[in-house]
Protein backbone atom coordinates (compact mmCIF):
# COMPACT_ATOMS: atom_id res chain seq x y z
CA UNK A 1 0.00 0.00 0.00
CA UNK A 2 1.56 3.24 -0.91
CA UNK A 3 0.55 6.22 1.95
CA UNK A 4 -1.71 8.92 1.44
CA UNK A 5 -0.05 12.00 -0.21
CA UNK A 6 0.84 14.51 1.94
CA UNK A 7 2.30 17.78 0.33
CA UNK A 8 5.93 18.51 1.26
CA UNK A 9 6.62 20.81 4.21
CA UNK A 10 8.37 24.22 3.98
CA UNK A 11 11.98 24.61 5.24
CA UNK A 12 11.75 27.04 8.03
CA UNK A 13 15.14 28.98 7.57
CA UNK A 14 14.61 31.17 11.08
CA UNK A 15 15.90 27.97 12.62
CA UNK A 16 19.88 27.95 12.42
CA UNK A 17 20.46 24.28 11.61
CA UNK A 18 17.95 24.90 8.44
CA UNK A 19 19.92 27.97 7.73
CA UNK A 20 23.39 26.67 7.82
CA UNK A 21 22.56 23.46 5.73
CA UNK A 22 21.37 25.88 2.67
CA UNK A 23 24.64 27.74 3.50
CA UNK A 24 26.51 24.13 2.92
CA UNK A 25 24.62 23.18 -0.33
CA UNK A 26 24.80 26.75 -1.76
CA UNK A 27 29.22 25.77 -0.97
CA UNK A 28 28.33 22.25 -2.43
CA UNK A 29 27.13 23.73 -5.66
CA UNK A 30 29.53 26.28 -6.25
CA UNK A 31 31.47 23.60 -7.92
CA UNK A 32 28.78 22.38 -10.54
CA UNK A 33 28.53 26.20 -12.02
CA UNK A 34 30.16 26.39 -15.03
CA UNK A 35 29.60 22.77 -16.23
CA UNK A 36 28.52 21.59 -19.28
CA UNK A 37 25.34 19.56 -20.09
CA UNK A 38 24.78 17.58 -23.32
CA UNK A 39 21.24 16.46 -24.86
CA UNK A 40 19.82 13.26 -23.69
CA UNK A 41 18.20 11.50 -26.96
CA UNK A 42 17.61 7.86 -26.36
CA UNK A 43 19.56 7.56 -23.09
CA UNK A 44 22.74 8.68 -25.10
CA UNK A 45 24.56 11.89 -24.42
CA UNK A 46 25.28 14.15 -27.18
CA UNK A 47 27.15 17.29 -27.01
CA UNK A 48 27.00 19.66 -29.56
CA UNK A 49 29.46 23.29 -30.68
CA UNK A 50 26.03 25.50 -30.49
CA UNK A 51 25.50 25.99 -26.71
CA UNK A 52 22.92 27.88 -24.20
CA UNK A 53 24.54 29.74 -21.93
CA UNK A 54 22.38 29.65 -18.93
CA UNK A 55 23.54 32.66 -15.85
CA UNK A 56 22.53 33.32 -12.59
CA UNK A 57 20.00 36.30 -12.92
CA UNK A 58 21.39 38.41 -10.04
CA UNK A 59 25.23 37.86 -10.67
CA UNK A 60 25.11 38.01 -14.63
CA UNK A 61 28.79 36.86 -15.05
CA UNK A 62 28.60 33.92 -13.30
CA UNK A 63 27.37 30.85 -15.63
CA UNK A 64 25.42 28.42 -14.37
CA UNK A 65 25.94 26.11 -17.18
CA UNK A 66 26.60 25.61 -20.99
CA UNK A 67 23.84 23.55 -22.42
CA UNK A 68 24.16 21.99 -25.65
CA UNK A 69 21.23 23.62 -28.05
CA UNK A 70 19.42 20.96 -30.47
CA UNK A 71 18.60 22.05 -33.98
CA UNK A 72 15.94 20.48 -35.90
CA UNK A 73 18.03 17.78 -36.97
CA UNK A 74 18.20 16.50 -33.27
CA UNK A 75 14.52 17.40 -32.53
CA UNK A 76 13.82 14.85 -35.78
CA UNK A 77 16.20 12.36 -33.79
CA UNK A 78 14.67 12.41 -30.84
CA UNK A 79 11.07 12.45 -32.10
CA UNK A 80 12.57 8.58 -34.04
CA UNK A 81 13.20 7.79 -30.22
CA UNK A 82 10.40 8.59 -28.45
CA UNK A 83 7.68 7.17 -31.04
CA UNK A 84 9.96 3.88 -31.63
CA UNK A 85 9.61 3.70 -27.46
CA UNK A 86 6.32 4.48 -27.21
CA UNK A 87 5.32 0.97 -28.52
CA UNK A 88 7.25 -0.40 -25.68
CA UNK A 89 6.99 1.92 -23.38
CA UNK A 90 2.64 2.30 -23.80
CA UNK A 91 2.63 -1.18 -22.40
CA UNK A 92 4.64 -0.77 -19.39
CA UNK A 93 2.75 -1.51 -16.09
CA UNK A 94 1.34 1.78 -14.71
CA UNK A 95 2.93 0.43 -11.20
CA UNK A 96 6.51 0.30 -12.63
CA UNK A 97 6.01 4.20 -13.65
CA UNK A 98 4.43 5.05 -10.67
CA UNK A 99 6.88 4.03 -8.49
CA UNK A 100 10.04 5.48 -10.87
CA UNK A 101 8.41 8.85 -9.92
CA UNK A 102 8.51 7.70 -5.81
CA UNK A 103 11.50 6.84 -6.19
CA UNK A 104 12.53 10.24 -7.94
CA UNK A 105 10.60 12.16 -5.38
CA UNK A 106 13.05 10.20 -2.64
CA UNK A 107 15.97 11.45 -4.38
CA UNK A 108 15.41 15.09 -4.78
CA UNK A 109 13.65 14.95 -0.65
CA UNK A 110 17.41 13.37 0.17
CA UNK A 111 19.29 16.12 -1.92
CA UNK A 112 16.69 18.64 -1.46
CA UNK A 113 18.43 21.87 -0.28
CA UNK A 114 21.17 21.06 -3.26
CA UNK A 115 17.85 21.40 -5.48
CA UNK A 116 17.10 24.76 -3.88
CA UNK A 117 20.46 25.89 -3.79
CA UNK A 118 20.28 25.30 -7.37
CA UNK A 119 17.22 27.36 -8.34
CA UNK A 120 18.63 29.93 -6.29
CA UNK A 121 21.44 30.35 -8.41
CA UNK A 122 19.44 29.30 -11.89
CA UNK A 123 16.11 31.06 -11.44
CA UNK A 124 17.16 33.82 -8.93
CA UNK A 125 14.60 32.84 -6.41
CA UNK A 126 14.78 34.11 -2.93
CA UNK A 127 15.56 30.93 -0.18
CA UNK A 128 11.96 30.70 0.55
CA UNK A 129 10.76 30.60 -3.26
CA UNK A 130 13.02 28.13 -4.23
CA UNK A 131 12.47 25.66 -1.24
CA UNK A 132 8.46 25.90 -2.50
CA UNK A 133 9.92 25.41 -5.89
CA UNK A 134 11.34 22.00 -4.81
CA UNK A 135 8.52 20.79 -2.65
CA UNK A 136 6.24 21.50 -4.92
CA UNK A 137 8.24 19.07 -7.72
CA UNK A 138 8.47 16.54 -5.14
CA UNK A 139 4.86 16.81 -4.37
CA UNK A 140 3.91 16.28 -8.33
CA UNK A 141 5.92 13.31 -8.55
CA UNK A 142 4.02 12.41 -5.54
CA UNK A 143 0.72 12.92 -6.59
CA UNK A 144 1.01 12.11 -9.81
CA UNK A 145 2.24 9.12 -9.30
CA UNK A 146 -0.73 8.45 -6.92
CA UNK A 147 -3.20 9.52 -9.42
CA UNK A 148 -1.85 7.10 -12.17
CA UNK A 149 -2.10 3.93 -9.51
CA UNK A 150 -6.27 5.21 -9.20
CA UNK A 151 -6.49 4.96 -13.21
CA UNK A 152 -4.70 1.87 -13.61
CA UNK A 153 -7.43 -0.86 -13.70
CA UNK A 154 -9.82 1.85 -15.46
CA UNK A 155 -13.07 3.26 -14.31
CA UNK A 156 -16.17 1.26 -13.12
CA UNK A 157 -18.92 1.43 -15.74
CA UNK A 158 -22.45 -0.76 -16.44
CA UNK A 159 -22.06 -4.19 -17.41
CA UNK A 160 -25.27 -6.84 -18.22
CA UNK A 161 -25.63 -10.45 -17.71
CA UNK A 162 -23.73 -12.09 -19.78
CA UNK A 163 -21.27 -8.70 -21.17
CA UNK A 164 -18.89 -7.76 -19.40
CA UNK A 165 -17.63 -4.12 -20.33
CA UNK A 166 -14.74 -2.16 -19.25
CA UNK A 167 -13.52 1.39 -19.17
CA UNK A 168 -9.61 2.09 -19.19
CA UNK A 169 -7.17 4.79 -20.03
CA UNK A 170 -4.93 4.11 -22.54
CA UNK A 171 -2.24 6.80 -23.11
CA UNK A 172 -1.61 8.76 -26.15
CA UNK A 173 1.73 8.77 -27.56
CA UNK A 174 4.78 11.20 -28.04
CA UNK A 175 4.10 14.32 -26.28
CA UNK A 176 6.10 17.57 -26.70
CA UNK A 177 6.64 19.28 -23.44
CA UNK A 178 7.06 22.99 -23.43
CA UNK A 179 8.22 24.72 -20.04
CA UNK A 180 8.68 27.83 -18.67
CA UNK A 181 11.61 29.47 -16.71
CA UNK A 182 9.55 30.53 -13.45
CA UNK A 183 8.30 27.25 -11.66
CA UNK A 184 12.04 26.07 -13.51
CA UNK A 185 11.80 23.03 -11.59
CA UNK A 186 8.55 22.18 -10.73
CA UNK A 187 6.20 23.12 -13.37
CA UNK A 188 9.07 21.92 -15.95
CA UNK A 189 8.89 18.65 -13.92
CA UNK A 190 5.27 18.17 -13.24
CA UNK A 191 4.35 18.38 -16.81
CA UNK A 192 6.60 16.01 -17.44
CA UNK A 193 6.27 13.63 -15.48
CA UNK A 194 2.47 13.47 -15.75
CA UNK A 195 3.12 12.60 -19.28
CA UNK A 196 5.47 10.38 -19.21
CA UNK A 197 3.54 8.41 -15.64
CA UNK A 198 0.29 8.23 -18.10
CA UNK A 199 2.09 6.09 -20.46
CA UNK A 200 3.30 8.66 -23.47
CA UNK A 201 7.36 9.21 -24.20
CA UNK A 202 8.36 12.65 -23.74
CA UNK A 203 10.40 15.57 -26.05
CA UNK A 204 10.75 18.03 -23.04
CA UNK A 205 11.77 21.59 -24.25
CA UNK A 206 12.78 23.57 -21.41
CA UNK A 207 13.16 27.61 -21.06
CA UNK A 208 15.87 28.62 -22.62
CA UNK A 209 16.97 30.66 -19.25
CA UNK A 210 16.89 27.80 -17.13
CA UNK A 211 17.90 24.56 -18.69
CA UNK A 212 20.02 23.04 -16.40
CA UNK A 213 17.60 22.00 -13.97
CA UNK A 214 15.62 20.31 -16.55
CA UNK A 215 19.12 18.12 -17.06
CA UNK A 216 18.95 17.49 -13.51
CA UNK A 217 15.15 16.11 -13.27
CA UNK A 218 16.59 13.57 -16.35
CA UNK A 219 19.32 12.39 -13.97
CA UNK A 220 17.06 11.68 -11.09
CA UNK A 221 14.64 9.86 -13.45
CA UNK A 222 17.32 7.51 -15.16
CA UNK A 223 18.43 6.56 -11.36
CA UNK A 224 15.16 5.99 -10.71
CA UNK A 225 14.80 3.58 -13.34
CA UNK A 226 13.76 5.40 -15.81
CA UNK A 227 14.59 3.46 -19.11
CA UNK A 228 16.37 5.18 -22.08
CA UNK A 229 14.06 6.92 -24.61
CA UNK A 230 11.04 7.41 -22.49
CA UNK A 231 11.86 11.09 -21.78
CA UNK A 232 14.18 13.19 -24.03
CA UNK A 233 15.82 15.94 -23.04
CA UNK A 234 16.39 18.29 -26.03
CA UNK A 235 16.61 22.09 -25.03
CA UNK A 236 16.91 24.90 -28.10
CA UNK A 237 15.31 27.72 -29.56
CA UNK A 238 11.46 27.75 -29.11
CA UNK A 239 11.44 29.54 -32.54
CA UNK A 240 12.90 26.51 -34.09
CA UNK A 241 13.02 23.14 -32.08
CA UNK A 242 9.74 24.21 -30.84
CA UNK A 243 7.20 25.23 -33.66
CA UNK A 244 9.02 21.73 -35.67
CA UNK A 245 7.95 20.32 -32.68
CA UNK A 246 4.97 21.71 -32.37
CA UNK A 247 3.94 21.14 -36.54
CA UNK A 248 5.46 17.51 -36.19
CA UNK A 249 2.94 15.21 -37.72
CA UNK A 250 3.96 12.74 -35.01
CA UNK A 251 3.32 14.61 -32.15
CA UNK A 252 0.36 13.49 -30.66
CA UNK A 253 -0.37 16.14 -28.15
CA UNK A 254 2.04 19.56 -26.51
CA UNK A 255 1.76 20.10 -22.70
CA UNK A 256 2.99 24.24 -23.02
CA UNK A 257 3.16 26.56 -20.19
CA UNK A 258 4.19 29.99 -20.76
CA UNK A 259 3.25 33.41 -22.30
CA UNK A 260 -0.07 33.87 -23.58
CA UNK A 261 1.82 35.45 -27.24
CA UNK A 262 3.41 31.55 -27.43
CA UNK A 263 0.47 29.77 -26.13
CA UNK A 264 -2.24 31.12 -28.86
CA UNK A 265 0.64 30.59 -31.46
CA UNK A 266 0.61 26.68 -30.47
CA UNK A 267 -3.01 26.48 -29.94
CA UNK A 268 -3.41 27.71 -34.25
CA UNK A 269 0.08 25.82 -35.51
CA UNK A 270 -1.38 22.73 -33.63
CA UNK A 271 -4.64 22.62 -35.14
CA UNK A 272 -2.92 22.54 -38.34
CA UNK A 273 -3.16 18.33 -39.76
CA UNK A 274 -0.31 18.03 -41.20
CA UNK A 275 0.67 15.48 -44.34
CA UNK A 276 1.06 12.15 -42.66
CA UNK A 277 -1.11 12.92 -39.60
CA UNK A 278 -3.18 10.60 -38.75
CA UNK A 279 -4.57 12.20 -35.47
CA UNK A 280 -6.32 15.89 -33.73
CA UNK A 281 -3.61 17.23 -31.35
CA UNK A 282 -4.29 17.20 -27.90
CA UNK A 283 -3.02 20.80 -26.18
CA UNK A 284 -2.91 21.48 -22.70
CA UNK A 285 -2.04 25.41 -22.78
CA UNK A 286 -1.47 27.40 -19.79
CA UNK A 287 -1.01 30.97 -20.33
CA UNK A 288 -0.46 33.90 -18.40
CA UNK A 289 -2.68 36.24 -15.76
CA UNK A 290 -3.19 39.44 -14.57
CA UNK A 291 -4.64 38.49 -11.19
CA UNK A 292 -6.57 41.03 -8.43
CA UNK A 293 -6.91 40.80 -5.02
CA UNK A 294 -10.69 42.63 -4.44
CA UNK A 295 -10.78 44.23 -0.99
CA UNK A 296 -14.16 44.93 0.61
CA UNK A 297 -14.82 47.53 2.60
CA UNK A 298 -16.18 44.93 6.14
CA UNK A 299 -12.50 43.42 5.89
CA UNK A 300 -9.26 43.09 7.91
CA UNK A 301 -7.67 45.57 6.36
CA UNK A 302 -3.93 44.56 8.08
CA UNK A 303 -5.05 41.03 5.97
CA UNK A 304 -5.79 42.99 2.80
CA UNK A 305 -2.50 44.78 2.69
CA UNK A 306 -0.47 42.03 3.65
CA UNK A 307 -1.82 39.75 1.06
CA UNK A 308 -1.50 42.30 -1.84
CA UNK A 309 2.18 43.11 -1.11
CA UNK A 310 3.03 39.01 -0.20
CA UNK A 311 1.43 37.99 -3.74
CA UNK A 312 2.59 41.11 -5.78
CA UNK A 313 6.00 40.84 -4.93
CA UNK A 314 6.92 36.93 -3.94
CA UNK A 315 9.44 35.80 -6.26
CA UNK A 316 9.62 39.48 -7.52
CA UNK A 317 6.40 39.27 -9.13
CA UNK A 318 7.24 36.26 -11.75
CA UNK A 319 4.08 34.11 -10.94
CA UNK A 320 1.33 33.46 -13.09
CA UNK A 321 -0.80 33.97 -10.26
CA UNK A 322 0.85 36.95 -9.03
CA UNK A 323 -1.32 39.72 -7.69
CA UNK A 324 -0.86 42.57 -10.06
CA UNK A 325 -3.92 44.73 -9.11
CA UNK A 326 -6.40 45.48 -6.48
CA UNK A 327 -9.35 46.46 -6.35
CA UNK A 328 -10.21 48.07 -2.99
CA UNK A 329 -13.77 49.96 -1.53
CA UNK A 330 -13.79 53.23 -1.65
CA UNK A 331 -14.45 53.54 1.93
CA UNK A 332 -11.41 52.12 2.56
CA UNK A 333 -9.14 52.65 -0.27
CA UNK A 334 -6.73 55.36 1.27
CA UNK A 335 -6.44 53.18 4.64
CA UNK A 336 -4.95 50.02 2.40
CA UNK A 337 -3.29 52.47 -0.05
CA UNK A 338 -1.10 53.85 3.05
CA UNK A 339 -0.36 50.40 4.49
CA UNK A 340 0.64 48.87 1.01
CA UNK A 341 3.10 51.73 0.40
CA UNK A 342 4.23 51.37 3.97
CA UNK A 343 4.56 47.77 4.05
CA UNK A 344 6.02 47.89 0.14
CA UNK A 345 9.09 50.35 1.74
CA UNK A 346 10.26 48.18 3.71
CA UNK A 347 10.55 45.26 1.01
CA UNK A 348 13.81 45.13 -1.08
CA UNK A 349 15.40 43.60 -4.16
CA UNK A 350 18.97 42.00 -3.64
CA UNK A 351 20.88 39.11 -4.54
CA UNK A 352 19.25 36.05 -2.73
CA UNK A 353 22.42 34.19 -2.02
CA UNK A 354 22.73 35.25 1.73
CA UNK A 355 18.72 35.05 1.88
CA UNK A 356 18.71 39.30 3.10
CA UNK A 357 16.80 40.61 0.81
CA UNK A 358 12.39 39.91 0.57
CA UNK A 359 13.48 39.67 -3.21
CA UNK A 360 15.70 38.42 -5.94
CA UNK A 361 16.35 39.61 -9.43
CA UNK A 362 14.14 39.33 -12.66
CA UNK A 363 15.20 36.73 -14.81
CA UNK A 364 17.09 38.19 -17.63
CA UNK A 365 17.14 42.06 -19.48
CA UNK A 366 14.52 41.35 -21.66
CA UNK A 367 12.26 41.30 -18.52
CA UNK A 368 13.95 43.87 -16.96
CA UNK A 369 13.55 45.98 -20.08
CA UNK A 370 9.53 45.04 -20.52
CA UNK A 371 8.94 45.37 -16.58
CA UNK A 372 10.76 49.13 -16.94
CA UNK A 373 9.31 50.07 -20.28
CA UNK A 374 5.53 49.30 -17.77
CA UNK A 375 6.71 51.44 -15.22
CA UNK A 376 7.36 54.70 -17.45
CA UNK A 377 3.26 53.81 -18.77
CA UNK A 378 2.17 53.76 -14.61
CA UNK A 379 3.80 57.22 -14.54
CA UNK A 380 1.72 58.90 -17.10
CA UNK A 381 -1.04 56.87 -16.13
CA UNK A 382 -1.32 56.85 -12.21
CA UNK A 383 0.52 57.84 -9.18
CA UNK A 384 4.15 56.19 -8.73
CA UNK A 385 3.48 55.11 -4.62
CA UNK A 386 7.05 53.77 -4.55
CA UNK A 387 9.67 51.90 -6.23
CA UNK A 388 9.98 52.92 -9.92
CA UNK A 389 13.37 52.31 -9.65
CA UNK A 390 15.84 49.23 -10.66
CA UNK A 391 19.78 48.46 -11.80
CA UNK A 392 20.83 45.97 -14.29
CA UNK A 393 24.57 46.52 -13.84
CA UNK A 394 25.30 43.56 -11.64
CA UNK A 395 22.29 41.57 -12.58
CA UNK A 396 18.44 42.42 -13.55
CA UNK A 397 17.00 44.00 -9.85
CA UNK A 398 13.97 46.12 -10.06
CA UNK A 399 12.41 47.24 -6.72
CA UNK A 400 9.23 46.61 -5.70
CA UNK A 401 6.58 49.17 -7.43
CA UNK A 402 3.22 50.32 -6.34
CA UNK A 403 1.01 52.59 -8.97
CA UNK A 404 -2.27 54.15 -7.10
CA UNK A 405 -5.36 55.66 -8.62
CA UNK A 406 -5.43 54.05 -11.79
CA UNK A 407 -8.18 53.89 -14.60
CA UNK A 408 -8.89 50.45 -14.48
CA UNK A 409 -9.10 50.02 -18.23
CA UNK A 410 -5.27 51.45 -17.44
CA UNK A 411 -2.74 49.35 -19.71
CA UNK A 412 -1.19 48.97 -16.15
CA UNK A 413 -4.47 47.34 -14.77
CA UNK A 414 -5.13 45.01 -18.40
CA UNK A 415 -1.19 43.65 -19.65
CA UNK A 416 0.73 40.89 -17.67
CA UNK A 417 4.29 42.75 -17.01
CA UNK A 418 5.19 39.50 -15.01
CA UNK A 419 7.19 41.53 -12.39
CA UNK A 420 7.11 43.17 -9.04
CA UNK A 421 4.68 45.87 -10.02
CA UNK A 422 0.90 46.40 -9.06
CA UNK A 423 -1.92 48.91 -9.36
CA UNK A 424 -4.35 50.46 -7.53
CA UNK A 425 -7.59 51.34 -8.23
CA UNK A 426 -11.13 52.20 -6.09
CA UNK A 427 -14.36 50.53 -6.83
CA UNK A 428 -17.88 52.45 -5.24
CA UNK A 429 -19.04 48.98 -4.29
CA UNK A 430 -18.69 45.65 -4.07
CA UNK A 431 -20.46 44.93 -7.23
CA UNK A 432 -18.64 47.27 -9.02
CA UNK A 433 -15.35 45.52 -7.43
CA UNK A 434 -16.16 42.01 -9.02
CA UNK A 435 -16.88 44.01 -12.40
CA UNK A 436 -13.67 45.19 -12.23
CA UNK A 437 -12.12 42.02 -11.00
CA UNK A 438 -13.40 40.58 -14.54
CA UNK A 439 -12.50 42.82 -16.88
CA UNK A 440 -9.44 41.66 -18.35
CA UNK A 441 -8.94 38.66 -20.98
CA UNK A 442 -7.48 36.49 -18.27
CA UNK A 443 -9.08 34.74 -15.45
CA UNK A 444 -6.17 32.53 -13.40
CA UNK A 445 -6.59 33.68 -10.06
CA UNK A 446 -8.24 36.11 -7.98
CA UNK A 447 -8.40 36.91 -3.92
CA UNK A 448 -11.26 38.55 -2.15
CA UNK A 449 -10.62 39.75 1.31
CA UNK A 450 -14.13 40.21 3.02
CA UNK A 451 -16.36 39.43 6.58
CA UNK A 452 -18.84 39.59 4.44
CA UNK A 453 -20.57 36.13 3.87
CA UNK A 454 -22.65 37.50 0.90
CA UNK A 455 -20.44 39.02 -0.68
CA UNK A 456 -18.57 36.00 -0.54
CA UNK A 457 -21.03 34.00 -1.93
CA UNK A 458 -21.76 36.41 -4.63
CA UNK A 459 -17.73 36.19 -5.50
CA UNK A 460 -17.97 32.56 -5.66
CA UNK A 461 -20.45 32.57 -8.46
CA UNK A 462 -19.55 35.51 -10.11
CA UNK A 463 -15.33 35.99 -9.98
CA UNK A 464 -14.48 34.33 -12.98
CA UNK A 465 -11.36 33.40 -12.06
CA UNK A 466 -9.84 29.27 -12.36
CA UNK A 467 -8.00 29.32 -8.38
CA UNK A 468 -10.74 32.20 -5.98
CA UNK A 469 -9.36 32.53 -2.44
CA UNK A 470 -10.55 34.13 0.27
CA UNK A 471 -8.96 35.60 3.44
CA UNK A 472 -6.11 35.16 1.40
CA UNK A 473 -3.31 36.04 -1.15
CA UNK A 474 -3.83 34.91 -4.58
CA UNK A 475 -0.38 32.25 -5.18
CA UNK A 476 0.93 29.45 -3.25
CA UNK A 477 -1.28 26.42 -5.12
CA UNK A 478 0.18 23.05 -3.84
CA UNK A 479 -0.53 20.33 -5.35
CA UNK A 480 -3.12 18.35 -4.03
CA UNK A 481 -4.68 20.96 -2.36
CA UNK A 482 -5.59 23.66 -4.48
CA UNK A 483 -5.86 22.22 -8.22
CA UNK A 484 -4.30 25.06 -10.15
CA UNK A 485 -5.44 26.41 -13.87
CA UNK A 486 -7.08 29.64 -15.05
CA UNK A 487 -10.00 30.40 -17.16
CA UNK A 488 -10.13 31.90 -20.85
CA UNK A 489 -6.79 33.44 -22.15
CA UNK A 490 -4.93 32.12 -19.20
CA UNK A 491 -5.43 29.15 -20.72
CA UNK A 492 -6.91 25.56 -20.95
CA UNK A 493 -8.09 25.37 -17.67
CA UNK A 494 -5.81 21.92 -16.83
CA UNK A 495 -5.82 21.89 -13.62
CA UNK A 496 -2.33 21.01 -12.60
CA UNK A 497 -2.23 18.81 -9.19
CA UNK A 498 -5.87 18.16 -9.35
CA UNK A 499 -7.51 14.78 -10.10
CA UNK A 500 -8.07 14.70 -13.57
CA UNK A 501 -4.73 15.97 -14.67
CA UNK A 502 -3.76 12.86 -15.38
CA UNK A 503 -6.91 12.21 -17.72
CA UNK A 504 -5.97 15.05 -20.62
CA UNK A 505 -2.95 13.29 -20.96
CA UNK A 506 -4.51 9.39 -22.37
CA UNK A 507 -7.79 8.94 -23.81
CA UNK A 508 -10.94 6.38 -22.83
CA UNK A 509 -10.79 2.94 -24.84
CA UNK A 510 -14.49 0.94 -24.04
CA UNK A 511 -14.35 -2.75 -24.34
CA UNK A 512 -17.01 -4.73 -24.29
CA UNK A 513 -17.30 -8.97 -24.35
CA UNK A 514 -20.08 -11.24 -24.49
CA UNK A 515 -19.59 -14.98 -22.77
P1 LIG B 1 7.36 31.96 -22.94
O1 LIG B 1 6.06 31.80 -23.63
O2 LIG B 1 8.27 33.02 -23.41
O3 LIG B 1 8.18 30.60 -23.01
C1 LIG B 1 7.64 29.37 -22.55
C2 LIG B 1 8.30 28.23 -23.31
O4 LIG B 1 7.90 28.31 -24.68
C3 LIG B 1 9.83 28.28 -23.31
O5 LIG B 1 10.32 26.98 -23.17
C4 LIG B 1 10.15 28.84 -24.69
O6 LIG B 1 11.41 28.48 -25.16
C5 LIG B 1 9.04 28.19 -25.51
N1 LIG B 1 8.78 28.80 -26.82
C6 LIG B 1 9.02 30.07 -27.23
N2 LIG B 1 8.62 30.23 -28.52
C7 LIG B 1 8.10 29.04 -28.92
C8 LIG B 1 7.52 28.57 -30.12
N3 LIG B 1 7.37 29.34 -31.20
N4 LIG B 1 7.08 27.28 -30.18
C9 LIG B 1 7.19 26.49 -29.10
N5 LIG B 1 7.75 26.87 -27.94
C10 LIG B 1 8.20 28.14 -27.84
O7 LIG B 1 7.01 32.12 -21.39
P2 LIG B 1 8.03 32.35 -20.18
O8 LIG B 1 8.55 33.74 -20.27
O9 LIG B 1 9.00 31.22 -20.10
O10 LIG B 1 7.06 32.21 -18.93
C11 LIG B 1 6.32 33.25 -18.41
C12 LIG B 1 4.87 33.14 -18.83
O11 LIG B 1 4.34 31.88 -18.43
C13 LIG B 1 3.98 34.18 -18.17
O12 LIG B 1 3.06 34.67 -19.12
C14 LIG B 1 3.27 33.39 -17.09
O13 LIG B 1 2.05 33.95 -16.69
C15 LIG B 1 3.10 32.06 -17.75
N6 LIG B 1 2.90 30.99 -16.78
C16 LIG B 1 1.67 30.41 -16.70
C17 LIG B 1 1.44 29.41 -15.77
C18 LIG B 1 0.09 28.74 -15.65
O14 LIG B 1 0.00 27.70 -15.01
N7 LIG B 1 -0.95 29.29 -16.24
C19 LIG B 1 2.47 28.99 -14.94
C20 LIG B 1 3.73 29.60 -15.06
C21 LIG B 1 3.94 30.59 -15.99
Amino acid sequence: MVVPYKHEPFTDFTVEENRSAMLEALKKIEADLGKEYPLIIGGERITTDDKIVSVNPAKKDEVVGYVSKANQELAEQAMKVADTTFETWRKSDPKFRADILFRSAAIVRRRKHEFTAHLIKEGGKPWKEADADTAEAIDFMEYYGRQMLKFKDGVEINSRPIEYNQYNYIPLGVGVVISPWNFLFAIMAGTTVASMVSGNTVLLKPASTTPVIAYKLMEVLEEAGMPPGVINYIPGPGSEVGDYLVDHPRTRFISFTGSRDVGTRIFERAAKVQPGQKWLKRTIIEMGGKDTIVVDNEADLELAAQSIVQSAFGFSGQKCSACSRAVIHEDVYDQVKDRVAALTKEKSAGDPHDNSHFMGPVIDQGAYDKIMSYVEIGKKEGKLLVGGDGDDSKGWFVNPTVFADLDPEARIMQEEIFGPVVGLTKAKDFDEAIEIANNTDYGLTGAVITNNRVHQEKARKDFHVGNLYFNRGCTAAIVGYQPFGGFNMSGTDSKAGGPDYLIHHMQGKTTSEMF
